[in-house]
C-alpha cells in the first residue's frame, strides 16, 4: 500500500516515519532526503536542489517527479512506499496518481499532520539533523542522548542550512502558497486521515498507527 504522509514542514512527518515504515513493511521515500543525499555526494542534482533549499524554495516539479517515479519503481517499493514531503504542488499530485494508475498502484490512505503555525518555528529552528542517517532529533523534545552524536548511528547531529530561522519562515510561506492547496485536491481521491500534530510524538504515533488499523 502506498500511502502520503502530508503536513507542513516541522509537522513531524520524518520524527512518525520510521515507526509506520516498520508496521507496514514499506521503505520511506523521503525527497528532501533524497536532495540532501545527493548533495552530501557532490552530484549535479544536489547542487540544483540546493540552490532551491537554500532559499525556502520547492525544486522544479519536473526534477522531483522523475526522481520520485524512478525511486517508487525500484524493487524495494513494489509493495507500496511511505511517501513523505510529496507530493508539494498540485502537479506533483497530478503526476503521481497518473503515474500509480499506470502502474495499477493506487495511494490507500493519506495521513494529514495537522500542526498549528505557531509551533513550527520553534519545531524547525530547534530541529537537529544526523549528518549520517538524517535521524531528527530536537534541542528540547526530543534530544540525543550525547549531544550532538546520533542516537541511531553515531553520526554527527547538527543544524541543517534550511532550518536556520529567516528559511524557515520562507519555507513557511512557501507550504502556505503551494502545498497546502494540496489537501483539498487529495481529498476527494480517498481516505485522508487528519491527526492532531501537536501532541507528544508518542500520541501522535499511536493516533497515526490507529488511523492506519494497526
Ligand atoms: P517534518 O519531517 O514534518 O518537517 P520533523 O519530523 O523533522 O518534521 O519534526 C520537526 C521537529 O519537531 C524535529 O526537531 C522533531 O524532533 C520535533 N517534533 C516532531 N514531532 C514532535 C512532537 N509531536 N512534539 C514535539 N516535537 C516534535
Ligand atoms: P524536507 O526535508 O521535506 O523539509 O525538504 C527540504 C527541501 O527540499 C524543501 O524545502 C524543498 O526545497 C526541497 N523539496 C523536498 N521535497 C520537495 C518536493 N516534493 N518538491 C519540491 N521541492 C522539494
Amino acid at each position: 500500500m502506498d500511502v502520503i504522509l502530508f503536513g507542513p514542514p516541522g509537522a513531524g512527518k520524518g520524527t512518525q516515519a520510521a515507526a509506520v515504515c516498520e508496521a507496514l513493511s514499506i521503505p520511506h521515500v523521503s525527497t528532501g532526503d533524497i536532495f540532501r543525499r545527493h548533495l552530501k555526494e557532490g552530484t549535479p542534482l544536489g547542487l540544483l536542489a540546493k540552490s532551491f533549499m537554500d532559499k525556502g524554495e520547492l525544486v522544479p516539479d519536473s526534477v522531483v517527479c522523475d526522481i520520485v517515479a524512478s525511486r517508487l519503481a525500484e524493487a524495494d517499493c513494489q509493495g507500496g512506499a511511505l511517501l513523505d514531503g510529496f507530493p508539494r504542488t498540485v502537479a506533483q499530485a497530478e503526476m503521481l496518481y497518473s503515474w500509480l494508475d499506470g502502474q495499477g498502484r493506487e495511494i490507500g490512505t493519506v495521513i494529514n499532520l495537522q500542526v498549528e503555525g505557531s509551533m513550527l518555528v520553534p519545531r524547525l529552528s530547534g530541529r537537529r539533523t544526523c549528518l549520517g542517517c538524517g535521524a531528527t532529533f530536537h534541542v528540547s523534545h526530543n534530544p540525543p542522548k550525547k549531544l550532538g552524536v546520533c542516537d541511531r548511528c553515531s553520526g554527527d547531529v547538527v543544524q541543517r542550512n534550511d532550518d536556520l530561522e529567516e528559511t524557515v519562515r520562507l519555507r513557511l510561506y512557501t507550504y502556505e502558497r503551494e502545498t497546502a492547496p494540496v489537501l483539498a485536491w487529495l481529498k476527494p481521491k480517498g481516505t485522508v486521515y487528519t491527526i492532531d500534530g501537536s501532541k507528544s510524538i508518542a500520541q501522535v504515533q499511536l493516533a497515526i498507527l490507529g488511523a492506519l488499523g494497526i
